[in-house]
């Protein structure tokens, strides 16, 4: 499995006011991977996140999945790309309120019209320590918690890739470093590669591969 972003640029308005959020960002991320991207507010980062995972188009340059250019296949075809090949964490979590963190966790496979598997969900929210928690709503949980949930969710349909916008950002740092614990597990035991944007370098130096961002410009520092 291979999502590589050649080129990619992403500009905002015209003329005087216009932005260069992404400045010809080169990336490839390949099975197994383990990426950390580092910048500060404002840098790229999320838009170089939403467009190599198919949620934004670039202004220019082009993501491949696998030899596919995503943003030529029809719309079907990449939602399915973005409900089976991708998973999210978000700083915010993104959990619905009103529903409970099993009901949250399932929720991505009853959109794409698919049962859960029932003894991979018990190996997901095992290993995330939650498993005591699933009748629990939201507003019942810590930040921690919650986070690990959106992790589960993250997971459940079975992806190639985890992408995580600023994971740990909403959190204390213990329970920030918990859930860094616990990608770093999911990373090593599933197998899945992980890319995680962050402005914390003690997180992003946990990545074997690391690069940053500044003014949409990416570069990678991986010593060595
Ligand atoms: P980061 O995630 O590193 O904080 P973003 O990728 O969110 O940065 O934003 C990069 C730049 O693009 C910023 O200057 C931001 O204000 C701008 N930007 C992001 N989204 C939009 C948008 N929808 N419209 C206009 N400008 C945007
Ligand atoms: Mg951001």
């Amino acid at each position: 499995m291979i999502i590589e972003g050649k080129d990619l640029s992403k500009y905002y308005g015209n003329g005087e006011n216009k932005i260069v959020a992404l400045n010809k960002a080169n990336l490839k991320i390949a099975s197994g991977d383990f990426i950390s991207i580092m910048g500060p507010s404002g840098s790229g980062k999320s838009t170089l996140l939403h467009i190599i995972s198919g949620l934004d188009m670039p202004s220019s340059g082009t993501v491949t999945f696998d030899g596919k250019n995503i943003y030529e296949m029809d719309d079907k075809d990449l939602s399915a790309f973005r409900r089976r090949k991708i998973g999210f964490i978000f700083q915010q979590f993104n959990l619905l309120p009103v529903l409970t963190a099993k009901e949250n966790i399932i929720m991505p496979l009853l959109l794409d019209r698919r049962q859960p598997d029932e003894s991979y969900m018990k190996q997901i929210t095992e290993l995330l320590g939650i498993s005591n928690r699933l009748s629990h709503l939201p507003g019942e949980l810590s930040g921690g918690q919650q986070q690990r949930v959106a992790i589960a969710r993250a997971l459940i349909a079975k992806p190639d890739v985890i992408f995580a916008d600023e994971p740990t950002g909403n959190l204390d740092s213990k329970s920030g470093n918990e859930v860094m614990e616990m990608l770093k597990s999911i990373w090593k035991e599933l197998g899945k590669a992980l890319v995680i944007i962050t402005h914390d370098s003690r997180v992003a130096q946990m990545a074997e591969r690391r690069f940053t961002i500044a003014d949409g410009v990416l570069s990678e520092v991986t010593a060595g």
